[in-house]
């Protein structure tokens, strides 16, 4: 059940209808309620089985992956003296995985690594982190400061809406729109809104892409954060990919990550995350460390003995 809109003065016969029609269709559970402006509704609360659609935020310090081949071992006595307090780290195939003991100590870890050139990439704080919710069933023509200025009214502190393009052919002449709130209670608030502007909308978490590093090649983080080995995405050469002076025709392609003759994004690279080859693998790994040691923090006592485990 949904509360009709408070009218303005003018309103025209058209728009009435349109509302009255959203009242129908409209099967709301919870009694909405309305801002002074009435162009938006909410729900009294956000729906836990929304709210389950979004990944949860974890407050853990980001770990910095180092890249192969730098053997972290060189590195580690420097480390410790300079009481930077970290965990066993663990030694994949192509990282050292490195986890800080504080967010301090991830900052100073970082530093080093920067100070030395070594190749790495890590995350951003957690506690920074934004919510992105896709808006679904509102007209394409609609104004994205129309709908940024609304949500606000509701004092929901949106960051910032854009247009999102989909390949998804949009028959009913609607947009989606990609609206950015910090990932907090305040933010959370835009969760319960069921209509905006005197639409209908649909919120959803975006489609999770598999990220790859436009500096590195590799898969798994942005650039935003990395620090590794600049690879050109065509020819693996150690310029930005929009530098590249291969000549189409002739010069072979060359994978940053693998080395075949492709691109470093191929879809079924044995490195991109939703290639066949790659899925098998994760298949075998998860298998392979269900018995797992719990890390220990690194001494100088015990640093001989650094890494947690093989694979
Ligand atoms: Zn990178
Ligand atoms: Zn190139
Ligand atoms: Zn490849």
């Amino acid at each position: 059940m949904t509360r009709k809109q408070k009218q303005k003065p003018g309103i025209t016969i058209k728009k009435l209808s349109n509302e009255l029609k959203q009242c129908r269709v409209s099967d709301e559970p919870e009694p909405p309620s309305t801002n002074p402006t009435g162009n938006i509704v909410l729900d009294s609360e956000i729906k836990p089985e929304l709210l389950a659609k979004w990944p949860k935020l974890k407050l853990k310090i980001p770990p910095i992956f180092l890249h192969k081949p730098v053997d972290f071992e060189q590195h580690v006595r420097k480390i410790l003296n300079m009481r930077i307090s970290f965990f066993q780290p663990l030694l994949g195939k192509n990282y050292t995985k490195i986890t800080c003991e504080s967010f301090n100590d991830h900052k100073h870890m970082i530093k080093y690594f920067e100070k030395k050139n070594l190749p790495f990439h890590t995350f951003g704080n957690p506690s920074k982190r934004k919510m992105k919710v896709v808006i679904r069933g509102i007209p394409k023509e609609t104004e994205l400061a129309d709908i940024k200025d609304v949500l606000k009214s509701a004092s929901i502190p949106v960051i910032r809406v854009h247009k999102m393009h989909t390949k998804e052919e949009r028959k009913d002449n609607t947009m989606l729109v990609l609206a950015v709130v910090p990932y907090d209670d305040e933010g959370k608030k835009i969760l319960r809104v069921t209509q905006l502007l005197g639409h209908n909308v649909k919120l959803e978490p975006p489609a999770i892409k598999p990220r790859q590093c436009y500096r590195c090649q590799k898969w798994g983080h942005s650039q935003r954060y990395c620090h590794g080995a600049l690879k050109c995405v065509k020819c693996a050469g150690d310029h930005l990919s929009k530098k590249c002076e291969r000549i189409s025709d002739q010069d072979p392609l060359k994978c940053a990550n693998c080395g075949a003759d492709h691109t470093a994004n191929y879809k079924q690279c044995s490195h991109a995350p939703n290639s066949n080859e790659y899925k098998l693998l994760q298949e075998m790994k998860k298998v392979s460390t269900e018995c797992f040691k719990p890390a220990q923090l690194v001494t100088l006592d015990n640093c001989t003995a650094l890494y947690r485990n093989d694979d």
